[in-house]
């Protein structure tokens, strides 16, 4: 059996919920196909590559039908060969924290101080109207994770510039050459600030490197000597109707960041899609969202959306090839 104290394998649940009567509108394909998780309705994914295993972190789609999003909690799961998924119980919910009131969104993780900190939007409650980020922390990468500060890290007011009460989201969290971490954040606008070395505090100002097209879900990584910002997209020349991602490069992280244009094309029934970058075991990948899973008589909606991952493969240079969102994902090898 698949079952291993308390681990519940993916691919069970999966074979078990698809049976022989799901198995019809949602097919099963091979192990490291598309959609990643496919018993819950999952969003906004954050992998955290910890020594042999790849933890990958999102939050929950409940919404019912006339819903937009209803998002109460996150979640991880890990994998050591990016087609077998263990799953874990909830790892943070937003009544874990004291000052949130709702929207558990875009999350992300990180190795620091021999511990892991868990970065979480939500919406603030009436002290400081709008979205705010918060920080929890763990001794473990599955959790739980508790309030680091029991106060949120970033609010709506400490970004006056932004034009509406939702540019504080989709933080991404990344540590430097030197051992400076910076946490990055936005929608409409993209911030910057560095961290202090207890990573529950920012340490000097907050910048501004919105990057062209910017919507919201900024992905910072750095592979060699360049830095990426990868995040969701609309150009609005193009009159776009839907996200996709794009992303710039520089040679440090306050920049100057230049633009390479877009990565991928919009997601499978999605208005959103979010960015997540890891290498792994000598191979690169891009982790996605689109709307494209059925479970029962729920379909696929902007707030019922699926995790998938794809191949990343970057030219001599250092851009990123552009990456086609398929079904069969990392079933079978980069082409
Ligand atoms: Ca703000």
């Amino acid at each position: 059996m698949a079952y291993r104290s308390g681990r519940v394998s993916l691919a069970l649940i999966t074979a078990l919920l698809a049976g022989p009567s799901g198995a019809a509108d949602q097919p099963r394909g091979a192990p490291g196909s598309n959609p990643i998780v496919r018993d819950m309705f999952t969003a906004d994914p954050a992998p955290l590559v910890v020594g042999n295993r790849l933890y990958l972190y999102v939050d929950h789609d409940e919404a019912k039908d006339g819903e937009m999003f209803t998002m109460r909690e996150w979640l991880v799961y890990s994998t050591t060969d990016m087609k077998t998924w263990t799953s874990y119980p909830a790892i943070l919910k937003v009544s874990d924290l004291k000052w949130a009131k709702k929207d558990a969104w875009a999350p992300q993780a990180i190795g620091k101080n021999d511990k892991f900190y868990l970065y979480v939007p939500v919406e603030h409650d009436d002290t400081h109207p709008g979205k705010a980020i918060g920080v929890a922390v763990s001794d473990k990468p599955t959790g739980p994770f508790v309030d680091a500060r029991g106060s949120a890290l970033i609010t709506n007011d400490m970004t006056p510039k932004g034009r509406h009460s939702w540019d504080d989201i989709d933080p991404t969290v990344l540590t430097d050459a030197d051992g400076t971490s910076w946490i990055a954040w936005g929608n409409g606008n993209c911030y910057l600030a560095r961290l202090k070395p207890n990573m529950v505090e920012l340490d000097g100002p907050i910048l501004d490197i919105t990057p062209p097209s910017f919507v919201e879900a900024p992905w910072l990584h750095r592979r060699s000597d360049l830095y990426y910002l990868t995040y969701a997209s609309m150009d609005r020349a193009k009159q776009q109707k839907d996200e996709r991602v794009s992303y710039a490069t520089a040679p440090a992280i306050t920049g100057p960041w230049t633009f390479h244009g877009e990565l991928t094309g919009p997601a499978k029934n999605s208005f959103t899609i979010h960015p997540g970058i890891a290498e792994f075991k000598g191979r690169s990948y891009l982790f996605l969202h689109n709307a494209a899973l059925t479970i029962g008589n729920q379909k696929g909606a902007l707030g019922r959306r699926a995790v998938n991952v794809e191949h990343l493969r970057y030219n001599p240079d250092g851009t990123m090839r552009p990456v086609v969102q398929t079904t069969a994902g990392v079933s079978i090898p980069p082409r």
